[in-house]
């Protein structure tokens, strides 16, 4: 097998401003696993403060792979990139084709601004969403409030409004913001803080849905949440969890337990988007995931990862 890597920048339109700060633009190695006149691809791209290793260091994990590809990266964004490359290749061996069918898939609303949050939103029920995630806990909890009660006004039955923490509310924010709105509005928030003996406190107080996402990445956290029962939902992302084998798994376990899972991107790029997709259709068809990103670059990504009327199709 010869494994080829290349570089690319993928630029944001507006700033991504969540608990873990501000990413502006997405820097990506694309991986090409080739054997003969086979071939798959991967891709691999970190982003700080969400307990990954640096562009650097996946890089280095990727090139050393390449000297070696019997034994794969350990470090999760390498690991995962590879571990789609070489499903892929095997798919491309086998000639296996994709999945056919829709997905429906969520809109993003990561702006801090009250007035953008607004725009944001109707441009969603405009184009068809069925869900809108917005991030939240990046500035404060006052500014949370008007932001929920706002979109939660707009969104009304058409849409449900999804919520993400990234950890980065405490107890008391959390619970402030939640009981500040109607809660049947809310479908779900994920991380909303960092330690999830709060997350079962915080379901139980208001019945909204956790879920749990970044804590995924740490095979000990999985068993404890599921112990402690702190999550409803497993947000499952392929590109930073290992790849398809390890989502499959995942979703396995998450199904044994009674979680619901979801699949998501990492703002990944068109590679990674494709093969989330193909997960969220192999895995859940029914549910709607966080795979609407595409069009949050200025970069036009391929037809088959846009979302269309809020659905990816795979054809
Ligand atoms: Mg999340």
């Amino acid at each position: 097998m010869l494994i080829t890597l290349q570089k690319r920048r993928l630029q944001l339109r507006n700033p991504l401003v969540t608990a873990h700060g501000s990413t502006t633009d997405r820097h990506i190695i694309e991986i090409t696993a080739r054997d003969g006149d086979f071939h798959g691809h991967g891709e691999a791209a970190p982003l700080p403060g969400f307990g990954l290793e640096t562009f650097d260091e996946a890089l280095a994990a990727l090139e050393q792979w390449a000297t070696n590809p019997e034994l794969l990266p350990e470090s999760p964004a390498a690991l995962s990139g590879a571990a789609t490359a070489v499903e892929n290749l095997e798919k491309s061996r086998l000639r296996r084709s994709d999945p056919k069918g829709a997905i429906a898939v969520q809109a993003l609303v990561g702006t801090p601004e009250i007035s953008l949050v607004e725009t944001q939103i109707s441009d969603a029920l405009a184009n068809g969403y069925l869900a809108i995630k917005m991030k939240v806990a990046a500035t404060d909890t006052s500014t949370d409030i008007s932001r929920v009660q706002a979109a939660a006004a707009l969104l009304g039955s058409k849409a449900a409004l999804r919520l993400d923490a990234n950890g980065g509310w405490s107890m008391r924010d959390a619970l402030a913001v939640l009981s500040s709105v109607d809660l049947s509005h809310i479908d779900l928030v994920e991380e909303p803080t960092s330690n999830p003996l709060d997350w079962r406190k915080i379901n139980e107080e208001t019945g909204v849905n956790i879920g749990a996402d970044e804590q995924l990445t740490n095979h000990l956290q999985v068993g404890m949440l599921l112990e402690l029962r702190a999550a409803q939902t497993f947000v499952l992302k392929p590109s930073v969890i290992g790849g398809p084998l390890a989502t499959r798994r995942m979703a396995g376990l998450a199904a044994e337990n009674g979680v619901d899972i979801l699949i998501s991107s990492f703002l990944d790029g068109p590679i990674g988007l494709r093969s989330a997709r193909d997960l969220a259709l192999e895995l859940a068809p029914n549910k709607i995931h966080g795979l609407g990103t595409a069009p949050l670059f200025v970069d036009e990504l391929p037809a088959d990862v846009q979302p269309i009327d809020g659905y990816l199709r795979c054809s």
